[in-house]
C-alpha cells in the first residue's frame, strides 16, 4: 500500500488551496455546536456580497438566519445542555422575541467562542485564515483568501456545508434521544440520498442529499480523473459504485451500496468513451478509495460508524477488506480499468 498520509493530514497536504482549508474546517474541525456551519455560510454570503469587513452587529443577521432555518426543522444544534443563543432562537420561533431582539442576542452571545475556534484544525491552527479579528472596534476583517473564492467554489462549499450540517445535527439528535448505538447510514440509489436504515416498524429517514455530502472529501472533483464535477448537474456528475453494482450478486456478505464503495465521478469516467462502466478499477484507484474512506473516518460522526462497521475498525483492517474484495471480484471479472487522462489536481 502506498505511504501517502491518511486521514486529515493527507487531505490538507494534497492540493492545499483556499477551498481545501475551508473544507478542512467544515469536515474535520472540532465542534460542539453548529455555529461553525452557520459561520461558514455567513462568511460565504458576505464574500458574495463583497463585504471586506463587518461588525458583529452586521454579521449577526447572516449568522442568525442560517441557525433559524435549522432550529425550525427541529434538529438538535449542539451537545451542550443549554445555550442563551439557541434558547433565544427558539423563543423567536415561538413568537416570544422579535427579530431585532434576536439579532441583538446573537451579536452578544453567539460569537463568544466560535470566532476564536473557527480556524482550529486537528494538529493546530489552519494556515489559511478567512478573517482577522479586530478588537477596537470589534469587527472581522475578511481576508483575500475568503474573497478570492470563486462563485463556483462558494456554491460547492455552500452545498457541502449544508450536507455536513444535516449529518452532524442528525447525530446530535440521536444522542439526545438516547440512541446509544449508532445506526447504519446507507445510500438510497433511487432518491440519491443518505438514509438512516430503520429499526423494525420505523420508516426510512432521509438525512441529506448524497452528492454534496460526499463531494467535500473529493474536493469537488471526479474520483478518477480529478476534473471538477458540478454537483447540480446530474448528467455530468455521477454517483459511481467503485466495485460495480452488477457484481453484487456474487457477494452474500457485502453490500456494494455502502458509502465506502461510492464515489463521485464525471460522466466521461463513469460511462463515456474509454470509461469505467462495469469494470473493476486498477489497484492505484483501490489505494485512492482507501485514502478517501480514511477522510470520511477522520471526519467523525455519523458516517464514520457505518464505515467502520462495514469495512473494519482499523486502517489495516479496512485496507485488507478492500484488497481481498478486489482480488475476489477479479476472479469473476478480470478486465480492470486503468482510468482516463487526469485533468486537474489530485484531491
Ligand atoms: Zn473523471
Amino acid at each position: 500500500m502506498s505511504e501517502a498520509p491518511q486521514g486529515y493530514q493527507g487531505f490538507i497536504q494534497s492540493g492545499p488551496d483556499e477551498a481545501t482549508y475551508m473544507r478542512g474546517i467544515v469536515l474535520f474541525g472540532e465542534n460542539t455546536a453548529s455555529y461553525k456551519f452557520a459561520l461558514t455560510r455567513a462568511l460565504l454570503d458576505l464574500a458574495e456580497q463583497q463585504y471586506t469587513s463587518v461588525t458583529l452587529h452586521e454579521l449577526a443577521p447572516h449568522f442568525a438566519g442560517h441557525i433559524l432555518r435549522h432550529v425550525r426543522a427541529g434538529k438538535v444544534q449542539g451537545t451542550m445542555r443549554s445555550s442563551v443563543f439557541l434558547d433565544a432562537a427558539q423563543a423567536h420561533l415561538d413568537g416570544q422575541m422579535n427579530l431585532e431582539e434576536f439579532h441583538a442576542v446573537t451579536a452578544q452571545h453567539a460569537f463568544r467562542y466560535v470566532l476564536d475556534l473557527y480556524h482550529r484544525l486537528p494538529g493546530g491552527e489552519s494556515s489559511v485564515q478567512f478573517y482577522v479579528q479586530e478588537r477596537k472596534p470589534r469587527r472581522l476583517v475578511l481576508t483575500d483568501e475568503l474573497l478570492s473564492l470563486s462563485a463556483d467554489q462558494r456554491g460547492q462549499l455552500t452545498h457541502e456545508t449544508e450536507a455536513r450540517w444535516h449529518l452532524v445535527e442528525h447525530a446530535w439528535t440521536q444522542t439526545r434521544e438516547g440512541h446509544r448505538e449508532a445506526r447504519r447510514i446507507a445510500f438510497d440509489s433511487s432518491s440519491e440520498e443518505l438514509v438512516l436504515v430503520p429499526w423494525r416498524h420505523q420508516t426510512r429517514k432521509a438525512l441529506t442529499k448524497f452528492r454534496p455530502a460526499l463531494s467535500g472529501y473529493q474536493k469537488g472533483r471526479c474520483f478518477y480523473c480529478f476534473a471538477e464535477v458540478d454537483l447540480n448537474d446530474t448528467v455530468l456528475s455521477h454517483v459511481d459504485h467503485f466495485f460495480p453494482w452488477s457484481l453484487g450478486f456474487r457477494l452474500t456478505d457485502t453490500d456494494l451500496n455502502g458509502v465506502w464503495n461510492l464515489v463521485l465521478a464525471c460522466a466521461e469516467c463513469n460511462a463515456g468513451p474509454g470509461g469505467k462502466f462495469d469494470a473493476i478499477p486498477d489497484r492505484r484507484f483501490l489505494e485512492r478509495l482507501h485514502r478517501r474512506n480514511s477522510y470520511l473516518i477522520d471526519s467523525h460522526h455519523p458516517l464514520r460508524e457505518s464505515l467502520m462497521r462495514e469495512t473494519g475498525g482499523s486502517a489495516q483492517e479496512r485496507w485488507t477488506f478492500l484488497y481481498r474484495l478486489w482480488e475476489r471480484l477479479r476472479e469473476w471479472q478480470s478486465r480492470s480499468w486503468n482510468g482516463r487522462p487526469t485533468s486537474g489536481r489530485p484531491f
